[in-house]
C-alpha cells in the first residue's frame, strides 16, 4: 500500500478533515468544506503555475539541436518543482504520486519523454478547469449534462479506508487532485447547492442565510468589503461592475469551450491551460478585472482588455469590414 497521498473525511455538517502525507511524513491541514475548497481553488491566481509550464515546454525536446538542452531542461523543470512545493505542497505531493502511479514513467532524458512529463504537468492543472466549469454552470443554474459538457464528473477514484476502532467512519485517499476535486464536486452537486456570483465582484459564495444575497464578504475596495462597497454606490455604478465582472466569468467560460471543442475528440480533450493565448488573456484580464474594482481602471479600459468577441461577433466584423470594401472599390 502506497502511503502518499491526501486522506479526508467528510463530517456530517459538511466539514472536510484533510491530512497529507508527503515522503517526509504527514503535514497537518486546517480543516475545511466542500464549498470552501472548490471557490478557494476558483479564487486563487494560477496564473503563475500556467506560464512556469509554459516556459518548461519551450525546453522540452530541445537537446536535438543543442547538446546543453537536456541540463536547460532539467534546470527549469527542478526549478518549478522546487517553486510548487513551496506555494502548493498539496498539488505537488499529488503531481509526485500521480508520476509514481503511472505503469511506463517517462524517461525525461529523451526528447520523448521530455515532452511526455511535460504533458503531465499541463494536466495537473486540470482541476483548475473542471471546478472552472462546474461552477460556472451551477452559479447559472444550468443543468449539469454528464453526457456531453460535465463528462469529467462521471467517476472518481480514491481508495476507501474505513476507520475500524469503533466506527464505520470511511476515509479516502486520493493520489491524484483532478480525482479529489471531482469527488468533492460529485458530493457538492448532491447536496443541490445554492452558488451565487457576487453582484459586484462577480466571484462566488454561498449565502450563509436564506435572505436574498446579492454581494459577498471578500474585500474589493479600500479594505471593504462588496457587501460594504456596493449599496453605496450609484445604481450605475454597480450596474457597470456587475457587466464587468460577468463579462470576465462569461469570457473564461466561453475561452474554455473552444479550447475544449479544438480537440479532435472532444469528450477526451482536456484544455490546455498552458496555452500561450488563454494565459495571456487570463493574466491580463484579472489584473484589469482587479484593478477596476479598486477603482483604478475606468469601465472603458477595462473592458478594453477583457472583452473578447464572440465567433459570430468576429464573422460579421470581417464581413461588415468587407462590404465597406467592396463599396469603397465600386464608388
Ligand atoms: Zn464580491
Amino acid at each position: 500500500m502506497k502511503n502518499e497521498g491526501l486522506y479526508i473525511r467528510l463530517l456530517l455538517d459538511g466539514t472536510i478533515k484533510r491530512r497529507l502525507v508527503t515522503i517526509l511524513g504527514e503535514v497537518p491541514l486546517a480543516d475545511t468544506t466542500i464549498a470552501e475548497e472548490l471557490i478557494g481553488l476558483i479564487d486563487t491566481n494560477n496564473v503563475p503555475m500556467y506560464q512556469a509550464i509554459k516556459d518548461i515546454w519551450s525546453y522540452t525536446g530541445s537537446w536535438i539541436e543543442k547538446p546543453i538542452g537536456l541540463r536547460e531542461f532539467e534546470r527549469v523543470l527542478g526549478n518549478y518543482l522546487h517553486w510548487l512545493r513551496n506555494r502548493n505542497l498539496i498539488r505537488y505531493t499529488l503531481f509526485m504520486t500521480t508520476y509514481e502511479d503511472l505503469d511506463e514513467k517517462p524517461d525525461y532524458r529523451t526528447p520523448e519523454g521530455s515532452m511526455k512529463l511535460a504533458n503531465l504537468l499541463t494536466e495537473s492543472m486540470a482541476p483548475d478547469y473542471v471546478v472552472d466549469r462546474t461552477l460556472y454552470a451551477l452559479s447559472k443554474q444550468t443543468a449539469i449534462d454528464l453526457d456531453d459538457e460535465h463528462h469529467f464528473l462521471r467517476e472518481s477514484s480514491c481508495v476507501t479506508h474505513y476507520l475500524l476502532e469503533d466506527t464505520m467512519e470511511e476515509e479516502y485517499q486520493f493520489r491524484n487532485e483532478e480525482q479529489y476535486y471531482i469527488f468533492l464536486l460529485q458530493q457538492y452537486i448532491l447536496t443541490t447547492p445554492n452558488l451565487i456570483s457576487c453582484q459586484f465582484c462577480g466571484r462566488y459564495f454561498t449565502p450563509k442565510t436564506r435572505k436574498l444575497t446579492k454581494y459577498c464578504d471578500r474585500i474589493t475596495r479600500n479594505s471593504k468589503t462588496c457587501k460594504r462597497i456596493a449599496p453605496g454606490l450609484k445604481k450605475r455604478e454597480r450596474d457597470a461592475a456587475h457587466k464587468v465582472t460577468s463579462e470576465f466569468m462569461r469570457i473564461k467560460d466561453m475561452l474554455f469551450h473552444r479550447k475544449d471543442r479544438a480537440g479532435e475528440d472532444k469528450k477526451s480533450s482536456v484544455i490546455d491551460l498552458a496555452d500561450g493565448e488563454y494565459v495571456q488573456w487570463l493574466a491580463a484580464a484579472t489584473d484589469a478585472r482587479d484593478r477596476y474594482l479598486a477603482g483604478e481602471l475606468s469601465e472603458e479600459e477595462a473592458m478594453a482588455i477583457i472583452y473578447v468577441p464572440t465567433k459570430d461577433e468576429l464573422l460579421e466584423q470581417i464581413s461588415s469590414e468587407l462590404t465597406l470594401e467592396t463599396a469603397a472599390t465600386q464608388s
